[in-house]
């Protein structure tokens, strides 16, 4: 527990993960969609992530170039901590 401001802090530890970010050119979003189940926005700005029904690929990150404008996309961060905070009265 942190004490911060007079007001405890729970923090639960909930795992690791990598965090992902969008095409610094581009905006697409770093991992590739379904076709099914990709929202309008997807579809129409940046056909390039989309994936056939049932792909193995969906939801998978699109590695080091972006497959929507084909430009360098910024490496993967290292695994971050996750963790859920709760602030105590
Ligand atoms: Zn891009």
């Amino acid at each position: 527990m942190d004490q911060q401001h007079g007001a405890f802090t729970r923090r639960i530890l909930t795992g690791t993960g990598t965090v992902v970010v969008k095409c610094p050119h581009c905006s697409a979003p770093g991992i590739f969609k379904a076709e099914d189940s990709a929202d309008a926005a997807s579809l129409q700005q940046w056909p390039g992530i989309l994936v056939p029904p049932n792909d193995p690929r969906h939801n998978g990150y699109v590695g080091g170039t972006c497959p929507n404008c084909h430009k360098v996309r910024p490496p993967l961060s290292p695994p971050v901590t996750l963790f859920q905070q709760e602030i105590m009265p």
